[in-house]
């Protein structure tokens, strides 16, 4: 058995078709589904999606890439409904320095600062509600770390979703007792770097994920990402770790239920 530990299926881009995705993912044997909020909306979404289907577990939060329009009574409502049932994690939040317009580095320091200040909102209503974290992270290595040590102070309940970085931040997350997780790119012909990294990290610390609808794996580039395809990202870690592919599912399988509590 397999989970998906974080997707977007509240997205538009499954509108059409949205059940039949979910059907395919349970009869490809994916245990669990965690699905991801964007901001307010989306968390409304995942928790509606939780409700109808058992398998499906929703987190709540602000992507940094919406936080600007993201004002106090949206904090409010998110900080309500984390309380849901179904809500076993607050995700994803966190610090995205990439600008996407010019494919440099973001320079304007009042979006950083308010991704920061909502990253560290989060992480106290994390605290209140007893609730695991999943952390989104572009470009922005020194700057999470730094604000997870002040912020966290050895709780351990967190994980860095979609891994990049190189193998010095790779190894203070894994030293400050966090998870990382693994999504479709790890497949791609240029991921060398990212590969190299799944060898350092442990089985029993990692998780897998789709990040659907984006980030493909190989094997089905140029369709959109579901559900079902983690069975790649599950793949790709047994050949380049050596180890069966049924190690891989078994390991991350248990760590991912334990930490989210499913
Ligand atoms: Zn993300
Ligand atoms: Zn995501």
């Amino acid at each position: 058995m397999l989970i998906d530990t974080h997707c977007h299926l509240d997205f538009e881009q499954f509108n059409a078709d949205r059940q039949e995705v979910i059907n395919r993912a349970r009869e490809q044997g994916i245990g669990y589904i965690v699905n991801v909020a964007a901001d307010l909306n989306g968390a409304l979404a995942s928790i509606k999606l939780a409700a109808e289907y058992d398998f499906i577990f929703a987190a709540a939060g602000i992507h940094p890439h919406y936080v600007q329009k993201a004002d106090e009574n949206e904090l409010k409502r998110l900080r309500e409904i984390a309380g849901d049932e179904k809500v076993i994690a607050l995700g994803e939040i966190g610090l995205d320095y990439y600008n996407h317009t010019t494919g440099g580095l973001l320079s304007d320091r009042k979006i950083k600062s308010r991704q920061q200040e909502l990253l560290c909102a989060f992480i106290e209503i994390a605290k209140e509600k007893d609730l695991p974290i999943i952390f989104h992270c572009r470009d922005a290595h020194d700057d999470l770390l730094s604000i997870l040590k002040d912020n966290l102070k050895g709780r351990t309940k967190a994980v860095v979703h979609c891994f990049s970085g190189n193998k010095k931040f790779l190894r203070n997350c894994l030293d400050l007792g966090y998870k990382v997780s693994f999504t479709g790119n790890i497949t791609y012909k240029k991921a060398d770097n990212l590969r190299d990294l799944v060898t350092y990290v442990p089985l029993e610390d990692m998780f897998l994920e789709t990040d659907a609808p984006f980030l493909t794996p190989q094997a089905k580039r140029g369709k959109r990402n579901e559900p079902s395809y983690v069975q790649y990202v599950a793949r790709e870690v047994a050949r380049i770790k050596n180890v069966p592919e049924e190690k891989v599912a078994d390991i991350t399988t248990q760590s991912a239920r334990l930490f989210f509590n499913i």
